[in-house]
């Protein structure tokens, strides 16, 4: 604005004197007094000053070159705003705009003669000349400072930019560090969330959470999923007798074995509560689990921890499982409550043993096992009542009962022993006949009543071998039902008393 107010200044010297009309002069005020402030507000009031203020330069040159050929190209005047003009383009818009500026001034140079004919005095007055040279020389020096107070702008704005970067830099890495303790703490508290303290192994939560997705899985893929469940043998008496101290580090020896067993990624142990675990076993049949428990049960036992209330001298466990594809709409419940129904059977069994549940142990043990401490049975003539076809089918009873025993200790099928106890139960049923009928001859006063005695031996094994043949019954039950029910309280106890009061043995004498 003021470059543009030395302009007119300038103008005024050049041509006072020389006749201009109203309309040059007006022209004149217009473009060098006026047209700068109407520029300067409407740029401001633009949504993007800068850019408005560039569009009107070429406007700018345009209008200069109509000045130019108003003031007859005088050659100070002409020389001072075109350079003005010229190093205000390149200033804002580079070298590349020089051309276009040119040629703006040409075409305003060209429609300035159009409109008041070509005038061609270039000698400018001196009183001009010193305003233009001043005002050229000023308004260099301001372009060389305002360019200087950018460049100066930039370069403080430049290390402005440089030390934020470096903050920023600085920020950010301390935010991903704070971001790595924070997942770390996150993974600390998720863990200790599905941990047992006491024994590190997964917690009952999790258990149940883990279970009925992996169940879920297993089913979809057609795999079976096999629940072990472990508890340890008159854990109380060891609290009592060692201090819950010593019973805290029982439990966590038993629980590293545990672990032990759980050798693939996918398998789960956990603490089920107090001092009972689980063992969760996908793509697991009954037969594998059955050998991982009883691995893990003699493990257990191997540790050697001294149990002053056990019977084996040292900690043991008694385990029952389960296996998804035995259970009809296997579910976690169903699971865990037929492995606990299988545990309750262990313990009831006498401990120290693996009990699988009744609806996969036609699978995982053909035909059960025969306690260790069961001995073969063996007739005695001290057993003989004298009554020889009734002695011979009780010698005959002594010998199937230990058929019986012998096919479960070698692992015949489930169904083969149940024809046998079949074949026995046959003899059984004959040989009370025969009992009864020479019992009936003589005249014995208590037959009636040991006639009930067989009626009540037949029910119960006809109600054993169904729930043999329908794999729900333990072996234990059955054995102790030929052993102790049939032979020892039977035909060693019940028989013996009649034939003594009935008088059959009377030849004998022990
Ligand atoms: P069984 O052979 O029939 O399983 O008999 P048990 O004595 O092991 O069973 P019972 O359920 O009667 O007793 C379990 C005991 O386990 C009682 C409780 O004091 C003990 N117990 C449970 N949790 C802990 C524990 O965290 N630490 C210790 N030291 N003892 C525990
Ligand atoms: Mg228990
Ligand atoms: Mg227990």
């Amino acid at each position: 604005m003021v470059s543009l107010a030395l302009v007119f200044i300038a103008s005024c010297f050049q041509i006072s004197g020389k006749g201009y009309g109203p309309i040059s002069w007006t022209f004149l005020i217009a473009l060098l007094l006026v047209y700068p402030h109407v520029q300067y507000q409407l740029a401001r009031r633009s949504q993007t000053p800068i850019l408005f203020a560039m569009r009107s330069l070429v406007l700018d040159s345009v209008l200069l070159g109509v000045f130019c050929a108003c003031i007859e190209f005088s050659d100070w005047l002409c020389f001072s705003v075109i350079l003005g003009t010229l190093s205000n383009n390149a200033a804002n818009r580079g070298w590349k705009s020089i051309g276009s500026t040119l040629l703006a001034l040409a075409v305003g140079a060209l429609t300035g003669v159009a409109m008041g004919g070509f005038h061609f005095s270039p000698v400018t007055v001196w009183s001009a000349t010193l305003v233009c040279t001043v005002g050229l020389a000023g308004y260099i020096l301001a372009v060389g400072n305002f360019a200087y107070t950018r460049n100066a702008q930039l370069r403080l704005a430049r290390e402005e930019l440089k030390t934020r970067e470096v903050e920023l830099l600085q920020a950010n890495q301390k935010l991903q560090e704070t971001l790595v303790e924070i997942e770390s703490l996150r993974n600390g508290l998720a863990e200790q969330a599905i941990r047992d303290p006491l024994t590190d192994l997964f917690n009952r939560r999790y258990l149940d959470s883990t279970l009925e997705r992996e169940i879920a899985r297993c089913v979809r893929e057609g795999k079976p999923l096999a629940l072990i469940m472990v508890d340890i043998d008159h854990f109380k008496k060891f609290n009592d007798h060692y201090g819950h101290l010593a019973g805290d580090e029982c439990l966590k020896s038993v629980s590293r074995a545990l672990q032990s067993s759980a050798k693939r990624a996918s398998d789960l142990a956990a603490r089920y509560g107090g001092e009972e675990f689980s063992l969760v076993l996908p793509d697991t049949d009954a037969v594998q689990a059955r050998r991982m428990a009883e691995e893990l049960r003699s493990a257990i036992q191997r540790l050697g921890i001294a149990h002053d209330g056990s019977s084996s001298g040292v900690v043991t466990v008694s385990i029952g499982l389960a296996v998804s594809t035995h259970l009809e709409r296997a579910s976690a419940e169903r699971l865990i409550r037929a492995a606990d129904e299988a545990l309750y059977y262990a313990k009831w069994g006498g401990r120290n043993r693996v009990q699988a549940a009744p609806e996969v142990a036609a699978d995982a043990s053909p035909v059960g096992s025969v306690p260790e401490d069961m001995e073969e049975l063996v007739w005695q003539r001290a057993y003989e009542s004298g009554h020889s076809e009734i002695d011979t089918q009780h010698a005959q009873l002594f010998a199937q009962v230990n058929q019986v025993c012998a096919a479960i200790r070698e692992q015949h099928p489930r169904s083969e022993v149940a024809t046998l106890v079949d074949n026995l139960m046959r003899h059984v049923a004959e040989h009370f006949e025969c009992e009864e009928r020479v019992l009936a001859a003589i005249g014995f006063p208590g037959l009636q009543e040991h006639a009930k005695l067989h009626q009540h031996l037949m029910d119960k094994a006809v109600d054993l071998i169904g729930r043999y043949r329908n794999t729900n019954l333990p072996i234990g039950e059955l054995l102790n039902y030929l052993a102790q029910d049939l032979i020892a309280k039977h035909v060693l106890g019940a028989d013996r008393k009649a034939q003594l009061e009935a008088g059959y043995i009377g030849h004998y004498t022990p």
